[in-house]
């Protein structure tokens, strides 16, 4: 009968007393050999489980340890303790699985998150990732529900690709070709890749943005939700080798649509979570603020998670171009102390330190960047008509976010079929192997745009978490694969 369980979540929203049920979870803390604190990942809340004197022999109270599993059969009766209105008084008590005390690496008392990070196949089991990943999930579905109401087609595009969206490195391959030095080689040398699994080069994706256009190109509207992988090397608090992206690619869009599109979707995601998991920000917005206690005056965040998220839900996102973005930095106070790290110059790839001081020193809120330099952009991005020679500009926009730097990156593509061969011939992409993608300028080809966003950045952004590593279950990043 394991499935007659009631959730601790929704036995603590009842007042109702007097009815037996059956719980199940796992201890979290054993008190005066009579109070158990009974936790089972719905809420961070825990149910007291009350065992009379008597109730128990001696070997079973020995058992119930932090981390133990329980199943609990007993009367359901107000409690006197406070912030609960009811517990468990047990009238049968089983240990489903023993937890040794000594070994157990989750105590009841504070961890580090970096300690957890060791402990990622535990850390479910606290208060902090309880929250995390009631979040992320809460997130992943408010995702769904937001695109499904609009109509779009969520479609699931490939993981193994042949093509590299952004035309540059950093991918991981994928190959079945031995490594030993024994794969076969071409006349000149090289790896014959049509002797591969797949006959060809292939890699996992770092982008379904071009599959997504030619869905686009037939349901007008569709998005994909799935994992991505870059090989880079970065060792920041915001990369990871595998992340999950968003990418909805909408026909008949322009730039400004696209920026409309997306900024309502991260209000629409901020404030699903405030109304559906209030509880786990109120908890993430307490740890946050004992964190900040911890930092010096100066480097403490002006706004509490849930004053930040309130803010944002409720006020437009800046919208500026890349020039203004160039001329706000050499303006700045910052650049003429010389405090940037990276040089400023119209031209420029902005470094993280520059994204950051547009949101946070200089706006304080999310910033919208357009226009960027087509020479640092990627070949489908539009060409911005009427530029002067030697500064044009595509029809970018990125989405900076406090904390986080950049959360979305997007686009109006290019639909004018000779500007974009021009543009990949620009940059060396084989236009014949392409031909399928190009297929789509050829036959009806319309404006379209769309934008990709970083599900990890986004459950940062929600939950205050300053690592990304701490909002993924199980994270790889370089030289790490554990679990
Ligand atoms: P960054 O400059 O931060 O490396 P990017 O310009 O490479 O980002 P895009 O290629 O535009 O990013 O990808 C779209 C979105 O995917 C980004 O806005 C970000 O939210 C997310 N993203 C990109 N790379 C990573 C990564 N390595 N780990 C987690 N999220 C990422
Ligand atoms: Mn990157």
């Amino acid at each position: 009968m394991f499935n007659k369980r009631i959730k601790v979540k929704d036995l603590l929203q009842t007042e109702q007393t007097g009815h037996e049920v059956t719980v199940m979870g796992w201890v979290r803390t054993f008190r005066n050999n009579q109070f158990i604190a009974l936790n089972d990942g719905s809420t961070n809340n825990n149910l007291q489980v009350v065992t009379e004197l008597g109730l128990l022999d001696d070997a079973t109270i020995k058992r119930i340890t932090t981390g133990a599993s329980l199943k609990v059969v007993g009367e359901v009766v107000p409690s006197l303790g406070k912030g609960q209105k009811v517990e468990v008084k047990a009238r049968t008590l089983e240990i489903l699985g023993d937890s040794d005390a000594e070994k157990y690496p989750l105590q009841p008392k504070k961890h580090s998150l970096e300690f957890l990070r060791e402990k990622a196949h535990l850390r479910f089991r606290t208060n902090t990732f309880g929250s995390v990943f009631r979040l992320r999930h809460a997130l992943a579905f408010a995702i769904h529900q937001f695109f499904n109401e609009k109509g779009f087609v969520y479609l699931h595009t490939p993981i193994i690709t042949a093509s590299d969206a952004e035309g540059a490195g950093e991918m991981f391959r994928v190959t079945t070709l031995p490594i030993d030095g024994t794969a076969p080689r071409t006349a000149d040398g090289s790896i014959d890749f049509a002797e591969d699994f797949f006959g060809k080069s292939t890699n996992l994706t770092v982008s379904g943005q071009l599959e997504g256009e030619l869905g686009a190109m037939a349901f007008s509207d569709i998005y994909t939700f799935g994992p991505t992988f870059r090989a880079e090397n970065s060792n920041t608090t915001r990369h990871l080798a595998e992340f999950w992206m968003i990418e909805p690619e909408v026909a008949f869009n322009d730039i400004e649509d696209n920026m409309n599109l997306a900024e309502e979707f991260i209000q629409y995601l901020i404030r699903y979570a405030m109304e559906h998991n209030m509880e786990d920000l109120e908890f993430l917005d307490a740890r946050l603020a004992e964190e900040e206690k911890a930092k010096p005056q100066n480097e403490r965040a002006e706004f509490g998670l849930l004053e930040k998220l309130k803010f944002v839900v409720d006020n437009q996102f800046e919208r500026i171009t890349y020039t203004e973005a160039i001329q706000i930095l050499l303006d700045s106070p910052h650049y003429k102390k010389k405090k940037f790290k990276y040089d400023v110059s119209w031209g420029i790839d902005m470094q993280s330190e520059h994204e950051r001081y547009l949101v946070e020193k200089h706006f304080k809120k999310p910033v919208i960047v357009t226009g960027y330099p087509a020479a640092i952009k990627a070949f489908y991005m539009r060409l911005n008509d009427g530029c002067e020679p030697g500064k044009e500009t595509v029809a970018a926009m990125d989405i900076l976010a406090p904390g986080i730097g950049e959360i979305v990156g997007g686009s109006q593509r290019e639909e004018r079929l000779d500007k974009l061969e021009q543009r990949m011939k620009d940059f060396h992409i084989p236009v014949e192997e392409m031909s399928w993608y190009l297929d789509t300028r050829r036959f009806g080809s319309v404006p379209h745009a769309g934008f990709g966003l970083g599900f990890e950045r986004m459950v940062q952004f929600v939950t205050g978490m300053t690592n990304i590593r701490d909002v993924i279950a199980f994270a790889r990043t370089p030289k790490n694969c554990e679990f």
